[in-house]
């Protein structure tokens, strides 16, 4: 068998997808030919288009598809905006820290609280370490605090919304309106949404960061992240940090991102639907002491999450009545037949629920984890993408476990 090297250009390449391939193609190669010496020259520069190694250029071609329709979708089709794949959804978070933080004298986030524990956790003893500062807003409601904390160290506004784990929605416009007036960029974490709900970019943020390990796999198949931005800041970041330290998207996983692209919309609004039924229904129980979720009409996030989304997403929380005991056996009660999965997952086609303050946010310091409402007793549900009958299933076993508390909350014996 020959072993003659033909480029992806090549007509004459074996491998070059048929026209008309269903799926995706995926190129398993982690390196790729250069044309000639000047091509390898200008894609090290940056200053020419092309495959080369993974992390470089245009890294992988699935990897590259994926980014592609990424931008197209966070981006709204606008051709400014381009996309870098990164290996999980920290790593994004990693990523772009380093790039915005280390640069110059720029060396503080102002960040929301109302954010995932990991990012919390990274935010509060892991950048510090690099000398990277965040300070957190005690009420990130008040934009008035925000603006108390701006200062010319301040690198970026960062907030998360729908925010983990109570799906609290907060007014990206305004937001970003406020980064305006400092001319730094606002950084929004759009996970629990995806652009299939929500588009930050179209509402004035300047920078998306996803955990595509989420809704847009859609199957806890892949760990993955994504940043979006204007195109000229993707291209440093890059050719810095990207290609400097290659904590990028493998094509495997990004294959199955993109296939999990396809059906992104349908199965987040069918989310959306069965987390808003589970919550209306959630919310009749007197066993239940609230519950959060933002297309509840009840909701104080209602009016902002219905102009700036299309549906609520998976996520929504529930505040028991009782103790962390009746918590406990709650969501054991509640996830004992696999109908619903404990798991500290979201945006799965399964419903999960989890304890976050034992889990997904045990890493926020405790004083911090109360005043901002991850209780003992609050249990956070991610709904799953179950059809009508699958879902009443769902919805009994709810009933079931709420059955075995007394009206007090507390579990009965
Ligand atoms: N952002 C949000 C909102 C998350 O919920 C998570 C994980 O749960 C992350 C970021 C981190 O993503 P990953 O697990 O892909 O590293």
């Amino acid at each position: 068998m020959s072993k003659k090297y033909h480029h992806l250009d090549d007509p004459h390449y074996s491998l070059v997808p048929p026209e008309k391939e269903v799926g995706y193609a995926l190129y398993k190669s982690i390196a790729f030919g250069f044309k000639n010496a000047a091509h390898g020259r200008g894609i090290f520069a940056g200053e020419t288009d092309g495959y080369a190694y993974h992390g470089l250029g245009f890294g992988n071609p699935t990897v590259h598809e994926f980014e592609r329709k990424m931008a197209e979708g966070e981006g709204s089709g606008d051709t400014a905006f381009d996309a870098l794949a990164t290996a999980s959804g920290m790593s994004a978070i990693d990523l772009l820290t380093r790039f915005l933080c280390l640069a110059g004298d720029r060396k503080e986030m102002v960040s929301s609280p109302k954010i995932y524990g990991g990012t919390y956790y990274y935010l509060n003893e892991l950048a510090p370490k690099m000398g990277v500062g965040a300070r957190f807003v005690s009420d990130p409601y008040d934009l008035e605090q925000w603006r108390s904390l701006i200062t010319s160290r301040t690198a970026c506004l960062l907030l998360e919304t729908p925010a983990n784990p109570h799906a609290d929605v907060f007014d990206i416009a305004a937001y970003a309106k406020l980064a305006r007036e400092y001319d730094i960029p606002l950084v929004v974490d759009n996970t629990i949404a995806t652009h299939a709900l929500q588009r930050p970019l179209s509402l004035g943020a300047d920078i998306v960061i996803v955990s595509a390990s989420k809704g847009i796999n859609g199957h806890s198949t892949g760990l993955g992240g994504i940043i979006v931005a204007k195109k000229e800041l993707i291209a440093e970041l890059r050719n810095t940090w990207g290609v400097g330290v290659r904590a990028v998207m493998d094509p495997d996983c990004a294959h199955r991102m993109l296939h999990g692209l396809n059906d992104l919309e349908v199965r987040m609004h069918r989310h959306s639907e069965n987390a808003l039924a589970l919550a209306e229904y959630l919310q009749k129980s007197p066993k239940v002491r609230e519950v959060h979720y933002p297309f509840l009409d009840t909701c104080k996030h209602h009016d902002i999450a219905q102009q700036q989304m299309s549906g609520g997403g998976p996520l929504l929380g529930v505040t028991l009545r009782g103790t962390l005991e009746d918590a406990e056996r709650f969501i054991d009660a509640l996830t004992k037949d696999g109908t619903v999965i404990q798991a500290p997952h979201i945006c799965h086609e399964k419903t999960l629920a989890v304890h976050p303050a034992s889990t997904t946010h045990a890493r926020v310091p405790e004083e911090e984890r109360i005043s901002l409402g991850i209780s003992d007793t609050f249990i956070r549900v991610s709904t799953g993408t179950e059809d009508a009958p699958e879902f009443r299933e769902v919805v009994n076993v709810f009933a079931h476990a709420l059955a075995k508390m007394s009206a007090n909350g507390r579990h009965k014996k």
